[in-house]
């Protein structure tokens, strides 16, 4: 059996968690940071996480993923390939669709996806972390006609503190604390903090 800490040594395996002392996008340093593009980049991980994800769902009839995108797509691909097809189906498989911004910056669908009156969607994201972009997910889904009937993640950093208003699951429950550089206990102990990512924008 698969637990959470073989997860983790996959995530781990691929950098995609990273421990060290950072500075994230919002200013605040922490001792980790995760960048879950790094896993699913294999196409067999992601694959694997896909089919670990979608087994949390297993006891739910689903007729679509939908996943917010960019962080979304690739796993909501992969937990729409490991469900079992709705009856009346094409032959293709559960279809995964994807909402994105528009030119105003407000998420939608677009590329002709639609759903139809009352169907079974679960809403896939890869980490949640306040979670907006799920919120938004199921907001545009539910304006659709359809009905939202789960919402899954990869990673939930929140320390599962986040009010969805469907039920929720994570495969990894992976709480990240953050700290303002004057309270960084970090930089407290003298190590400088780093942005991730930028070893690979200054190379060598
Ligand atoms: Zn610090």
């Amino acid at each position: 059996m698969t637990t959470t800490q073989d997860f983790l040594a996959l995530f781990e395996s691929s950098d995609a968690v990273r421990r060290g002392h950072f500075e994230l996008s919002s200013g605040l340093h922490s001792a980790m940071y995760v960048q879950c593009a790094l896993v699913l980049q294999y196409p067999r991980h992601a694959e694997r996480l896909g089919a670990a994800l979608a087994a949390l769902f297993a006891h739910e009839r689903i007729e679509a993923v939908v996943s917010p995108a960019l962080g979304g797509v690739v796993i909501g691909q992969e937990v729409a390939r490991a469900l079992p097809e709705p009856p009346g189906a094409s032959g293709g498989g559960t279809p995964a669709i994807f909402v994105e911004r528009d030119a105003s910056a407000k998420m939608t669908l677009r590329r002709g996806f639609s759903l139809h009156p009352g169907q079974r969607i679960l809403v896939v994201e890869d980490v949640w972390t306040t979670g907006g972009s799920t919120l938004e997910a199921i907001r545009v889904v539910t304006e659709a006609g359809a009905q939202v009937v789960a919402a899954g993640a990869l990673i939930d950093r929140s320390g599962e503190r986040i009010q969805f208003p469907v039920p929720a699951r994570s495969l990894v429950s992976l709480p990240i604390e953050s700290y303002t550089p004057a309270e960084c206990p970090l930089c407290r102990a003298g190590t400088t903090a780093v942005k991730p990512g930028s070893r690979f924008q200054r190379p060598g």
